[in-house]
């Protein structure tokens, strides 16, 4: 089985590496962001109680997210792979995943990190607001927001798979299909 994190700031690339890579491996793509949309446009209890979190560019809570994952495990007890995208994104989701991986009797393969300056991310994440209309990717302040986050609370992760030997970083500036032949490198090399 095939378990990648895609990992990275806000505006990295995960979104777009994750659909080349979900096709060439045949994974099933869990993104907790996408996730969470759609229980806002759902209008459940949890994405109203979420949207007042993601307005501000703050992370919801841990139990929340792990909650949504392991119901989409248990979901597809036959998944070749999954494909994480935005999650884990605290050490105690990393080690939620650990155990729920280890309760169906796999692991993570690896994690891939892009790695972007943050000059950019403010900049693609700008422009991506103007065609996706998330009301976070429009406003300077709940970038710089998300990034602090990043930094403070999801950056750690990298010391926690390079631990465990499982940690790539990748260029995330280029071409498209250049960052796409190196994840792809890393993963053949996994
Ligand atoms: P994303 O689409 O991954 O950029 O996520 C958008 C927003 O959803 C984030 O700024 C957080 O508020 C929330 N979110 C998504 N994934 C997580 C996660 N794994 N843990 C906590 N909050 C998350």
């Amino acid at each position: 089985m095939l378990n990648l994190v895609l990992f990275g700031p806000p505006g990295a690339g995960k979104g777009t590496q994750s659909a080349m890579l979900v096709e060439k491996y045949n994974l099933i793509h869990l993104s907790t962001g996408d996730l969470l949309r759609g229980e806002i446009a759902a209008g459940t209890e949890l994405g109203l109680e979420a949207k007042k979190l993601m307005d501000q560019g703050i992370l919801v809570p841990d139990a929340v997210v792990i909650g949504m994952i392991r119901s989409k495990l248990q979901q597809n007890p036959n998944a070749g792979g999954f494909i994480f995208d935005g999650f884990p994104r605290t050490v105690a989701q990393a080690e939620a995943l650990d155990y729920l991986l280890n309760e169906s009797g796999t692991s993570i393969s690896g994690m891939l990190a892009l790695v972007v300056e943050e000059e950019e991310l403010v900049s693609r994440l700008l422009n991506r607001g103007k065609d996706s209309g998330r009301s976070d990717d429009q406003n300077e302040d709940i970038i710089k927001n998300r990034i602090k986050e990043y930094n403070a609370k999801t950056a750690p992760l990298a010391e926690f798979y390079n631990h465990q030997g499982k940690y790539t970083a990748i260029k995330g500036v280029g071409k498209i299909e250049e960052i796409s032949a190196s994840l792809n490198d890393a993963i053949t090399a996994m």
